[in-house]
């Protein structure tokens, strides 16, 4: 057993991967300490992270700092912060062993920026982070020493199979899709999908941006891209198949033929716990596989015309560049449409070609060139969604 507990910041604290990672500290008292948390504007879940446990600081990046009454609501001696200057800070101190980076969207960037920046070890879960800059963060985990560890169900499987081989045997990789709520719809109904139904997944409970991205496949595309930048493979190494009973989380086939595949019930708690305790395996509190009931696997090839974002995943991880910078603000920006009954669901995956089309393709971006796209693809794409609809 270790002596000094494992001292983590958990950015996103209050979401749906944010939750399931304070069940897993919560279940590890003596081998995981929460010492930072982060939210955008849920202030009383916060606050109440806070007190249970006990933590020195917590930030909040949507709220007005002098709203009345904000400070009493945190424990005394827990520093209440604003900025993203301070989150930063908070991620980079030297006190920190572990971040997990839980935030959704490009929101996340910066706080991974600085994990891996200040060497820490990165427990991913906000792919956008890697679908927007892998370059860029494996090179500052490169050069500082940084270990980068995903939390991603697809690409905790691949990394856990990988350690059957060396990196140089593996041939391809297979990631699982659950097919999502629309996985036998024809194209006509596909017409007629509104918010509610898309907020519906079968296998997983996640939060609304993530559940209609499963539910466009947009999801499946940007696991492509992330996967390219987690495991330095190319394009033509990454495969999808449809596996609606999300047991078998994604396999790796080495060169020998030979596939390893990892399985467990659908629960976020399972990968988390592993990018926690990694290298190192622990009882946890994730269910187990009942092989004393029948179980069915299904895989079947995705409909590459009923759910175009596949091919747009791959185009991107093999253009990398910026183009994952722009098709993941298209997503984020014609989501949101979504979700506010201004877009059709139809028109998601459309919108984040048009963007990857028109933009101006950088292939090496700095950080101010990916943060500057990704305003202008903000905006670009507010203004497809009036002309197009
Ligand atoms: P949720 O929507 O449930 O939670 C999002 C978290 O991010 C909340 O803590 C929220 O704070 C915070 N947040 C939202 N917007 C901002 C912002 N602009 N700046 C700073 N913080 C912000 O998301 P999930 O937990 O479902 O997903 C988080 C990430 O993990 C995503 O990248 C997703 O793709 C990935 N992921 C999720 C899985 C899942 O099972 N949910 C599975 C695999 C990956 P507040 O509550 O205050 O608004
Ligand atoms: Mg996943």
């Amino acid at each position: 057993a270790r002596s000094q507990p494992a001292l983590v910041a958990l950015l996103g604290a209050t979401g749906s991967i944010g939750r399931s990672t304070l069940d897993v500290i919560a279940h590890h008292p003596d081998r995981f300490k929460l010492v930072a948390v982060s939210a955008h504007r849920q202030v009383d879940q916060l606050a109440d992270i806070a007190h249970r446990f006990q933590v020195q600081s917590a930030i909040l990046t949507g709220v007005d700092r002098h709203l009345p009454g904000l400070a009493t609501k945190f424990p005394e001696h827990c520093h209440l912060l604003h900025s993203q200057e301070q989150l930063e800070a908070v991620v980079s101190a030297d006190d920190i062993d572990i971040v997990v980076s839980a935030i959704v969207g490009a929101a996340g960037l910066r706080g991974s920026l600085a994990a891996v920046t200040a060497g820490k070890t990165l427990a991913i879960a906000n792919k956008e982070t890697m679908v927007i800059a892998g370059a860029l963060i494996n090179r500052q985990a490169r050069q500082n020493g940084a270990c980068i560890i995903p939390v991603d169900s697809e690409h905790s499987a691949i990394f856990q199979a990988m350690h059957a081989g060396r990196p140089d045997e593996v041939s391809k990789i297979v990631l699982t899709a659950s097919g999502g709520p629309f996985r036998k719809f024809t194209k006509q109904q596909m017409e007629e999908i509104t918010p509610a139904m898309a907020l519906k997944h079968p296998t997983w409970t996640m939060g609304p941006k993530i559940t209609v991205d499963s539910a466009t496949m947009m999801n499946k595309a940007l696991e492509i891209i992330e996967a390219r930048w987690l495991f330095d493979l190319d394009a033509s190494q990454i495969e999808v198949v449809v596996h609606p009973q999300s047991i078998i989380h994604s396999f790796v086939e080495f060169v020998d033929g030979s596939i390893l595949a990892q399985m467990s019930p659908p629960d976020m708690r399972l990968p988390i716990q592993y990018a926690l305790s990694y290298p190192e395996r622990i009882p946890g509190c994730s269910p187990r596989l009942d092989f004393c009931q029948a179980h069915q696997l299904e895989f079947s090839p995705p409909d590459f015309d009923r759910f175009p974002a596949i091919q747009l995943g791959l185009e991107v991880a093999q253009a990398a560049g910026t183009s994952g910078v722009v098709v993941n603000a298209a997503n984020e920006v014609a989501v949101d449409a979504f979700l506010n009954h201004k877009l059709g669901f139809q028109q998601i995956v459309p919108a984040c070609r048009a963007m990857l089309e028109a933009h101006n393709f950088i292939s090496e971006p700095n950080f101010e060139e990916i943060m500057s796209l990704d305003q202008w693809t903000r905006e670009e794409t507010i203004k497809w969604m009036h002309a197009c609809c």
